[in-house]
């Protein structure tokens, strides 16, 4: 079987490789000129199922953990399974986490408490209030997205076409922007954020400044500082981005920053000053960028069949890329329905009462 996979984000690089390990021929369409052009090169790539909701989308994502893992993505250089520390020192922030961890241990995700001497020995260069809340997280991760994608993508029966930009899909193949034509016996999307272009009937976010889709994260020069795993405080979020750099995201700031402009100057003087606080040290940014999510109106995935095609896409795609890769090629390359899969279809977006006309 030819499958054509549109897009080579985590999830589009995951899809073709689990279809080319079943013998079938995964030829990817790319728009930009390289791999990973879209979000995932714009991710703070945190491996979690820890604020996910509800109980079932929190357990694919559990597994989805478990699934990096399968695929050996320790040893194959994208993982670093470290675990996640959380540092709570507001009266709101501790009484969350308490409920959170609670939660999270009823449901058997690896989640405690522990102290800030212990947390210490595990991040000795961070720097916590004395008396904070520390949740400790062993199972979770974080992941580089382009040594994934490279990975995936490097899977014997993938090939990837660049500058490919899809304009079109049809039962029997796609159209390109240039009016030429790929034929294929199925069509996968995994465009991100720009699904509903070609699939108008899935409903997305459009990333707008002061909404959940617009995020900014900066990536520092490297520095002497012992940062080993995903540190969660309420200033500032922060992670090992390989070579002594540190990748930092900042919440509050998210809203601060439009897709279309350059982070302001007062942005990057708050994360600079934020960082100094955490780590003690002056510590330069490298650079520092907005990345647009790829969010559906209701926040969950969308995977399964739409119009002549099938599509996969989620929020949290770095966590979920490994699982959803799978279920989808079962799906479509063994014609075995995944009922994991039944909370994510297109159809959710349908209102009942809606007349018939005014179903995309
Ligand atoms: C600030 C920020 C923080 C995040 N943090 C996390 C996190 O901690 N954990 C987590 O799991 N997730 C996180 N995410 C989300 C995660 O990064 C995304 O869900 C994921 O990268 C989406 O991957 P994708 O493959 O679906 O899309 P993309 O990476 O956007 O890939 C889509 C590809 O399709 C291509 N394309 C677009 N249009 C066309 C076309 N017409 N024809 C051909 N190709 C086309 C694009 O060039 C792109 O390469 C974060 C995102 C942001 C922005």
């Amino acid at each position: 079987m030819r499958v054509l996979v549109l897009g080579s984000g985590v999830l589009g690089a995951a899809v073709a490789a689990r279809v080319a390990a079943r013998g079938h021929e995964a030829h990817v369409l790319e728009a930009g000129p390289t791999p990973a052009s879209g979000t995932s090169a714009t991710s703070y790539a945190w491996v979690n199922g820890n604020k996910k909701r509800p109980a079932s989308y929190r357990e694919l994502n559990a597994s989805a953990i478990a699934e990096h893992h399968r695929l050996e993505g320790v040893e194959r250089g994208w993982l670093v399974p470290n675990g996640h520390l959380e540092f709570a020192s507001t009266d709101e922030h501790r009484e969350e986490l308490t409920a959170r961890v609670e939660g999270l241990e009823a449901a058997g995700y690896p989640a405690s408490f522990v102290s800030v001497s212990a947390a210490a020995l595990l991040e000795p260069d961070v720097r916590v209030e004395p008396d904070a809340l520390v949740a400790w997280f062993p199972g979770e991760a974080h992941c580089y997205p382009e040594v994934f994608v490279a990975e995936m993508l490097g899977t014997a029966g993938v090939t990837v076409e660049t500058g490919a930009s899809v304009v079109a899909v049809s039962a029997g193949g796609v159209e390109l922007a240039d009016g030429t034509v790929r034929t294929a016996d199925r069509v996968i999307t995994c465009l991100g954020r720009h699904t509903g272009r070609l699939h108008p009937d899935v409903p997305m976010v459009e990333p707008v400044r002061g909404n959940a889709a617009v995020g900014v994260l900066a990536r520092t020069v490297p520095a002497p500082v012992r940062l080993s795993r995903v540190v969660t405080t309420e200033s500032l979020n922060l992670r090992p981005a390989g070579g002594g750099a540190l990748l930092v995201h900042a919440l509050d700031q998210d809203p601060l920053v439009s897709p279309s402009d350059p982070v302001p100057p007062e942005v990057l003087t708050t994360l600079r000053d934020r960082i100094h606080e955490r780590v003690g040290l002056p510590v330069a940014l490298a650079s520092a960028y907005v990345g647009l999510r790829s969010i559906a109106a209701d926040g969950l995935p969308v995977v399964g069949p739409v119009g002549a095609g099938y599509v996969v896409v989620a929020h949290s795609a770095v966590t979920l890329a490994p699982l959803l890769g799978e279920l989808a090629a079962r799906e479509v390359c063994d014609g075995v329905a995944q009922e994991r899969l039944a909370p994510y279809r297109v159809e959710r977006f349908r209102l009942p009462y809606a007349p018939a006309a005014q179903m995309h």
